[in-house]
């Protein structure tokens, strides 16, 4: 291939702040809250024009992660701003109670109302945002990032930070900053969907329905001669009425394998495939699945659903073995009792589950990146292995991981904005006093 090399230009500072986070999903919608609401500068850049990341721009049924689930009792384990989100959700009537399925429980919500919550939150807390504004590259004096290079509409700038929190869930700041990073393992990451919504379904028909009656019936579609890439099923209820959300999508590519999160031909196929999919599973519904004879797609996310793409390296990394052993660590900043959940090459999701009212922590090591000095990674890039972030990587998780981040990123203000520095008692004492739940 031909190169070009590019000629030096001058770019304007636009923003100087005292906390940057790029990437508003769940981790960053966190994060900028929560540092804002101690008071110093935050500013947040997302390259789409709404909140939420992948419960959003993905669309998902419901936050998982929050409860841990006994025989008798559904126990949260993550409240804290997972916890006052949901509240103003409901204020909107934008969620449901938690909803029991396999061996867990999680909380459906409305994509479009927690777009509307989420930039309540933001502006109540103060916290500066530009939408339509993409991370492209960084600018480095030794250790420390001390600024972020973005592109949108007015062409290119330099947003100036004393810390940056990395939430763009591919650790694109911690991977330009020169940290260590691994992309699934070896290469191969979890399969990603294309998740949609149906309208039009007969919800009563559909609650007579067992996950086993879902899979007996895609069975039988295959069986007529229908390529399905996957027989389980998420199918879940939503605040609206007649109206569900599926998780059945599986895409991978041509040669098998799952495709590449970081290329853009990979993720281009990922797209028209995933559509193709999606109208695949509206026939085959319609035909085969009592309930759904009248139902039709209503939305697609706007993006394809990304599970997994580069993990951070960081001072721990969090195992498998940590969670299944429910490992307590002393720098704890978040817990879960997620199951590791894996969307892997065949048709079926593997679950390891935890045992009924178990939890594990995360620690706060997970968010160092190695080698940099003043940024955090939070939400599905920091620092774990591949199966572990198969538990790690669910909504609420990655909330409550963005909320110790905003606190630990105005910690780092008054340690010259080094992230290591911070006293991790004070900051688990910041979180108690925001209600999280660290064991
Ligand atoms: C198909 C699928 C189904 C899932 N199902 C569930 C479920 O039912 N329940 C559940 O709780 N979890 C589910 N998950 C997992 C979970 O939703 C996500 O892992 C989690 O929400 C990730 O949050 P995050 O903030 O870390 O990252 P993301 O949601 O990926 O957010 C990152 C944000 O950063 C922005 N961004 C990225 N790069 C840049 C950049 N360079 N500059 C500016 N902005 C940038 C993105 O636009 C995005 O808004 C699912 C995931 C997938 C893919």
């Amino acid at each position: 291939m031909d190169t070009l090399v590019e000629s030096g230009r001058e770019i304007p500072v636009s923003v100087k702040t005292d906390i940057l986070v790029v990437g508003g999903g769940a981790a960053g919608l966190a994060a900028a809250v929560t540092a804002a609401r101690h008071g110093c500068h935050v500013y947040l850049i997302e390259k789409y024009g709404f909140l939420g990341g992948t419960l959003t721009s993905v669309t998902l049924g419901s936050f998982c992660g929050i409860f841990t689930v006994t025989e008798d009792e559904i126990i949260p384990v993550v409240k804290g701003f997972q916890e006052e989100l949901i509240e103003c959700l409901k204020k909107y009537e934008g969620a449901l109670p938690p909803n029991r399925w396999l061996k867990t429980a999680s909380t459906p919500y409305d994509v479009s109302i927690l777009k509307r919550v989420a930039d309540e939150l933001i502006s109540e807390a103060g916290v500066r945002i530009a939408y339509h504004t993409q991370a492209v590259s960084i600018v480095m004096e030794g250790d420390q990032v001390n600024g972020v290079i973005v592109e949108n509409k007015n062409g290119r700038s330099l947003i100036k930070a004393k810390v940056v929190i990395d939430a763009s869930g591919d650790g694109d700041i911690a991977a330009m900053a020169g940290a260590p990073y691994q992309v699934g393992s070896n290469g191969i990451t979890q399969f990603p969907s294309a998740m949609f919504r149906m309208a039009n379904v007969n919800l009563e028909k559909m609650n007579e329905l067992t996950r086993n009656d879902f899979q007996h019936y895609f069975q039988q579609a295959k069986d007529d001669g229908y390529d399905l890439p996957r027989l389980s099923s998420g199918i879940h209820i939503t605040p609206l009425y007649g109206v569900v959300h599926l998780n059945v999508t599986k895409i991978a590519r041509e040669d098998g394998k799952p495709i590449n999160p970081l290329s853009a031909e990979d993720l281009t196929f990922a797209e028209i495939e995933g559509r193709r999919q999606v109208f695949l599973y509206e026939e085959i519904l319609r035909r085969y699945v009592p309930g759904f004879e009248r139902a039709k797609v209503v939305d697609i996310g706007s993006q394809i659903g990304i599970r997994e793409a580069r993990l951070i390296g960081g001072e721990y990394t969090l195992s498998k073995e940590d969670i299944l052993s429910y490992k307590r660590f002393d720098d704890v900043i978040a817990c879960s009792a997620w199951p590791l959940e894996i969307h892997g090459s065949d048709n079926k999701t593997t679950w390891v589950w935890l045992e009924p009212g178990k939890f594990y922590t995360i620690p706060y090591r997970c968010l160092i990146p190695r080698n940099i000095s003043n940024v955090l990674t939070a939400g599905r890039n920091i620092s774990t292995t591949h199966e572990a972030q198969a538990s790690t990587r669910v909504s609420a998780v990655c909330m409550a991981v963005g909320q110790a981040a905003g606190s630990a990123a105005y910690l780092a203000l008054g340690y010259q904005n080094k992230v290591r520095d911070i006293p991790i008692d004070h900051l688990q004492s910041l979180l108690k006093a925001q209600n999280a739940f660290l064991g």
